[in-house]
């Protein structure tokens, strides 16, 4: 997607804070931080939101996951969030879906 903010972060064509890269998945930091840590870990391959996720993403959703996980253990955090918000309503300003990995401090219950 040519008109995307995080396609041209993971083509490099906006600088970004990038924590991780594998073939799949690029992380960055978010640019307005809720926490101490707050990554952002997206698909290369550009889905709009989580109801244009197929069944043939299932396994690139698990390695989002997983990749948190790993980040979550680099950073040393004994505990962490993991969001994903979905359509505005649901709080999402960036249509290509990212994973928000948050911690560093106590996290208290969702409001
Ligand atoms: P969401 O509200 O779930 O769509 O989250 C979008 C996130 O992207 C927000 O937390 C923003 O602070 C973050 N963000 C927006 N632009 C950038 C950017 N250029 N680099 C890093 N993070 C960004
Ligand atoms: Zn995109």
């Amino acid at each position: 997607m040519t008109d995307c903010l995080f396609c041209k972060i993971a083509n490099r064509d906006i600088p970004s804070d990038i924590v991780f890269e594998d073939e799949q998945v690029i992380a960055f930091r978010d640019i307005s931080p809720a926490a101490p840590v707050h990554t952002l870990v997206i698909p290369k391959k550009h889905i709009s939101t989580i109801n244009d996720i197929g069944e043939e993403d299932q396994s690139l959703i698990g390695h989002m996951v997983l990749t948190a996980k790993k980040l979550a253990a680099d950073n040393k955090l004994p505990g962490f969030r993991v969001v994903m918000n979905c359509n505005k309503e649901g709080g999402q300003t960036v249509f290509h879906i990212h994973l928000h990995l948050l911690g560093g401090r106590q996290l208290t219950s969702m409001g």
